[in-house]
């Protein structure tokens, strides 16, 4: 195959030229970083499940009118996308206290909301991406107050399908991270979900035993990731055929 041409490489995927303009081809590696990188391993099977599951998450989105930069997957690791001007913000949503949030405030995880909560952080790995107030993003002119209120909206409503879907197939959805991108059409910008929904940017609960389906299992140290990734495509019917979790043979000496 002809050389493709890199656009950018980040902790878990790789970006390419695509093969039309205002295409790129998302590559999903193996690699899992936590910690803003201080701490990194290679989970076999991890870039394909994450490929089918944010196909998943990306189609039914647009099922139901929210727009995404997905366009179809190519193969196992590989799916086609448009090319979007990337907001930089992390977006994030909680439904219940965990992670950051239940540390900044010492709330104990898994204390429900009043209602979901929308918080912003600065993409910025250098500075493990800050949490930011709206003032600091209008005032220096990362999105607009229109950005901003249409991005809430969207994120709600990326919230409501993917909490239900969850819900669907007992997994509570604790929290989520989506990032937004801007397209131009006919001189119009549109926002459109961008980059990946996976459990790598999500916090997923067993309902009834609370078990961690999630990458919080690589941060925290608390068994096979890719384990409970299966499980999370296993239960949305999104398994590939060909990707079986077998044990590693043991060496004898
Ligand atoms: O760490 P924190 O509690 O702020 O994370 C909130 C949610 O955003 C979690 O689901 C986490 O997986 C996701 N997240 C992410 N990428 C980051 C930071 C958070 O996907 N850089």
């Amino acid at each position: 195959m002809a050389r493709r041409k890199k656009v950018y490489e980040g902790k878990a995927k790789i970006l390419y030229e695509g093969p039309e303009p205002g295409t790129l081809v998302q590559y999903f590696k193996d690699d899992a970083t936590a910690g803003n990188g201080a701490k990194k391993d290679v989970i076999d099977g991890k870039g394909v499940l994450n490929n089918r599951l944010s196909e998943f998450f990306m189609t039914g989105l647009q099922s139901i009118g929210i727009p995404t930069h997905f366009i179809r997957r190519l193969n196992m690791r590989e799916q086609l996308i448009r090319h979007v001007e990337i907001i930089p913000l992390e977006v994030i949503v909680r439904n219940f206290a965990a992670g950051s949030m239940a540390k900044r405030l010492g709330m104990e995880e898994g204390t429900v909301l009043p209602r979901p909560i929308v918080e912003f952080s600065y993409k910025n790995d250098e500075l493990g991406d800050p949490l930011v107030p709206e003032e600091y993003i209008i005032a220096f002119g990362w999105a607009t107050q229109q950005d901003l209120d249409d991005i809430v909206s969207l994120a709600l409503r990326v919230n409501d399908f993917l909490s239900g879907v969850m819900h669907g197939v007992g997994i509570k959805l604790v929290d989520f991270k989506i990032e937004v991108g801007r397209i131009w059409e006919n001189d119009y910008p549109r926002l459109v979900v961008a980059d990946e929904i996976s459990p790598d940017s999500c916090r997923l609960w067993d309902v009834e035993t609370g078990t961690k389906l999630d990458k919080d299992v690589f941060r925290r140290d608390l068994g096979s990731l890719s384990d409970a990734y299966t499980e999370v495509a296993r239960r949305l019917g999104v398994l590939p055929s060909n990707v079986t979790h077998r044990p590693k043979p043991t060496l004898i000496n």
